[in-house]
């Protein structure tokens, strides 16, 4: 799930393998209420006030124990991702949990497959080594007991805290296995229905469908939680729907203007017959000939055979003193980096959704297989392109 609700502030605690693990301040409130709630529950436990030292010490090392299980179960997804080359620079935690920031989607739904696991798989790795310590120091009953957080004449603090943390990681693994698109069922979901069918756009619109059914079945549970007086959580599932049914339908969008784009390359909706200037021209005849005429704010410019060069914009040459403008040429005043801004005539008119260059100038250059010049993509042919026909 990506940052709906907020995905600003956020503060950087350290970093795992050059993967920056940050929090954002909705995620010290839980924090907080975990605190406070434990603190009181193991204080009834061990039959001591809340604000004494023991039941608070115990709840602050569980919600340690509850931020280090999930940082885990997002670190399982991200090693999985880096691996299968995927980028990972942030995982971020916030109110609802963990998400760690992919830079691109899956390609296959073996990697999909995997990478949606791993979280799962990390989190039910440590709830069996908790349930295995909890029942090697007090025995299969007791701390059976215990997970259900039922107070026992021979409670001890820390078999309750391994408890609480079993039973909370055994909760997420659980929650996260419904197949609620985005969440990692729903992805698993996602990935088997694209391996039997071979599409991605259509395994998509089958597991977001799937996700927005529960995320409304989580905004109608969490109301009903609500108002038998659970308001906190109730509020927080209701919430979780509703992001989960937004992120759903946002990804049902994105793969029917996918679809549009499907197959159709940057070459067959470009202009091709841009004017650009030649890289000899000079700075005075490049702004009585092009700018003056044209009244564009930038021009591709080219060498003699017509390989593209850069872009050469009119703000900056205009700060050309006047008495320079007929000796330099625009091969020697290219605008920083555009020689980056272009795209070859064969890639996928997808591509070039997203690309930053596209946002900078609001166009990109077409090149041919050696480098020429072919045309320019703007975004109003690719607004074209993208309009339902
Ligand atoms: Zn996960």
């Amino acid at each position: 799930m990506n940052g709906m609700f907020g995905g600003g502030n956020t503060i950087t605690l350290f970093r795992v393998r050059g993967i920056r693990i940050a929090v954002d301040w909705s995620w010290f409130l839980i924090l907080f209420l975990v605190i406070f709630w434990l603190s009181d529950f193991y204080g009834s436990l061990l039959d001591q006030p809340g604000s004494s030292t023991e039941p608070y010490l115990l709840a602050v090392a569980s919600a340690a124990g509850f931020f280090g299980s999930i940082v885990l179960h997002e670190l399982g997804h991200a090693f999985v991702a880096v691996r299968n080359g995927i980028g990972i620079d942030t995982i971020r935690l916030w109110i609802f949990g963990g998400v760690a920031q992919m830079d691109r989607e899956s390609g296959s739904p073996g990697v999909e497959f995997r990478v949606a696991i791993a979280g799962p798989l990390v989190t039910a790795v440590i709830a069996a080594v908790l349930i295995a310590i909890g029942i090697a120091s007090v025995g299969g009953s007791a701390f059976s007991d215990a997970i259900q957080l039922r107070v026992s004449a021979d409670a001890n603090g820390l078999t309750a805290m391994v408890a609480w943390l079993a039973a909370v990681n055994l909760l997420v693994l659980g929650f996260n296995l419904l197949p609620a698109f985005p969440m990692d069922g729903g992805r698993i979901v996602r990935a088997v229905a694209w391996k039997i069918t071979g599409k991605r756009s259509a395994a998509t619109r089958f597991a977001a469908g799937l996700g927005r059914v529960f995320g409304f079945i989580f905004i109608g549970v969490g109301i009903l939680i609500t108002f038998n007086g659970y308001v906190f959580s109730g509020i927080w599932l209701a919430l979780i729907g509703f992001l989960v049914n937004s992120s759903a339908r946002a990804a049902t969008m994105q793969t029917a203007v996918a679809g549009r784009l499907e197959g159709i390359r940057v070459g067959d909706v470009m202009d091709d017959s841009p004017v650009a200037i030649p890289g000899d021209t000079t700075i005075d005849r490049a702004l009585d000939e092009y700018f003056v005429r044209y009244r564009w704010s930038w021009f591709p410019v080219v060498d003699d055979r017509g390989a593209f060069l850069g872009l050469v914009v009119r703000d900056r040459i205009e700060q050309i003193a006047e008495i320079d403008r007929q000796r330099a040429v625009v091969a020697d005043h290219l605008e920083d980096r555009s020689r980056a801004c272009h795209i070859s005539e064969e890639a996928l008119l997808e591509s070039v959704l997203g690309n930053p260059d596209m946002r900078r100038f609001g166009a990109l250059m077409v090149t041919d297989g050696v480098g020429r010049l072919a045309g320019v993509i703007t975004v109003e042919q690719l607004g074209r392109a993208l309009k339902p026909h």
